[in-house]
């Protein structure tokens, strides 16, 4: 068996793996990314609402709350520079009777304390006049939330990591490995298996992160979260979009509801939900397919904020599932970016829950790893 000595393996390429590989690349590391499937991104990369989130929600000082903000910045600017596709499309946030009004107050609130300004409060009026078929008693506009192409972002990244002299290896499955004096060695499986030893290891493999560094033997199991799965089924309207921004009624809880994006071609959905997956269920055996029976539930939310939706208007088109690290009832947990200095092993990286916001964060999170690589254990 070949046995590689590597400078940084990135485990996974989804959109916050590459986003690693590039940056690494960029500081003038020698970067291999090891993606299990025969292209990049094909997990929850490509199963989001591909939006750009302002970094309105989440608790103050959290990762989620500064990488958001940081990565929303930085991904303006590189789909400016890169011609990748997006638009800054703007969202309201909707109460639709008096009882969500203090909910929005406090998400205002809660924008400010995150340094995100220019969330402005309007009346129905106003908002109605933004979006003439929107049902609502009063809404927060939010101007710097938008949309991107998740696929030109990460065919962007690739590029850019490549451009630096990284590279892809497709179908190479990290299938365990080990703490050793000399580095962090990794068995890597498909057509012509490896052992590979590295001096940085980034896992970024997303659903499955947890089950990578289990299968890490010599780091302590206490700092890997046990994996938890929620499916997000959406469903396409038929015909032409309500809406010209996106629509969010107000969040219930982690998740933010039955919410209309659009995507770039100005078609509307609606989605996700939320629906949590057995405990025992395996990232490879996750059934994608969206039950049509789940519309139903669709049709009473929306019709909430968009009384005009028409019956039978909504078909199923797609999921994806949040790689969570916390139980049903649970509160959601901030993200887990692990280096040396928690779990004590030179050169090891490890990625957990990234969720929402992570594909507006991938390039912040880019940033944060760069800077834990070379970390002093604990
Ligand atoms: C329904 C839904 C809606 C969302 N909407 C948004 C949104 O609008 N805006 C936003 O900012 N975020 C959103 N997110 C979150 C965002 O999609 C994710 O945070 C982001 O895509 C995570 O990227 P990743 O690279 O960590 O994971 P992934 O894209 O899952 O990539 C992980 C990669 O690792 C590979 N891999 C796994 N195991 C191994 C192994 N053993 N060896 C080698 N490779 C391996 C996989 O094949 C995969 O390619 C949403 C998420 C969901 C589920």
């Amino acid at each position: 068996m070949a046995h590689e000595h590597i400078d940084a393996v990135v485990v996974g390429a989804g959109v916050v793996g590459l986003a690693a590989a590039r940056r690494l690349a960029r500081a003038g590391r020698e970067v291999v990314v090891l993606e299990a499937a025969n292209a990049v991104g094909t997990v929850t990369s490509s199963r989001n609402s591909e939006v750009i989130h302002a970094g309105l929600y989440y608790p103050t000082g959290s990762l989620k709350a500064r990488l958001c903000v940081q990565g929303r910045d930085l991904l303006y600017a590189y789909c400016a520079e890169r011609s990748i596709a997006h638009r800054r499309c703007g969202k309201l946030i909707v109460a639709t009777h008096e009882g969500q009004l203090a909910g929005l107050k406090a998400l205002q609130a809660q924008a400010h304390a995150n340094g995100v300004h220019d969330v402005a409060w309007l009346t129905a009026s106003e908002a109605q006049a933004m979006e003439p078929q929107l049902q609502c008693v009063a809404a927060l506009h939010s101007p710097s939330t938008g949309i991107v192409d998740s696929h030109g972002l990460m065919l962007a990244l690739q590029g850019d990591a490549e451009a630096h002299g990284a590279m892809l290896a497709l179908e190479s499955p990290v299938l365990g490995g080990r703490i050793t004096d000399a580095g962090i060695e990794l068995d890597v499986g498909g057509a012509v298996p490896m052992t590979v030893l590295a001096r940085t290891v980034v896992n970024a493999a997303g659903l499955d992160a947890p089950a990578v560094a289990g299968r890490i033997a010599g780091l302590d199991p206490a700092h890997v979260p046990r994996a938890w799965f929620s499916k997000g089924s959406y469903f396409a309207l038929a015909g032409k979009a309500p809406f010209s921004r996106l629509v969010y009624p107000v969040h219930e809880g982690s998740w933010l509801g039955v919410h209309l994006t659009l995507d770039l071609g100005g078609q509307a959905r609606f989605g996700p939900d939320a629906e949590w997956l057995p405990e025992d269920t395996r990232s490879n055996c996750i059934d994608y397919r969206v039950d049509p029976r789940r519309g139903e539930a669709f049709y009473d939310a929306v019709r909430r904020y968009w009384p005009g939706l028409p019956d039978g208007a909504l078909q199923p088109a797609y999921a994806g599932v949040r790689p969570k690290i916390h139980g049903p009832g649970e509160p959601a947990p901030d993200f887990v970016i692990q280096g040396p200095g928690v779990h004590g092993v030179a050169g090891l990286v490890n990625l957990f829950g990234i969720e929402s916001p992570g594909l507006t964060s991938a390039l912040a999170i880019g940033e944060a790893v760069v800077g834990l690589v070379d970390q002093s254990p604990a």
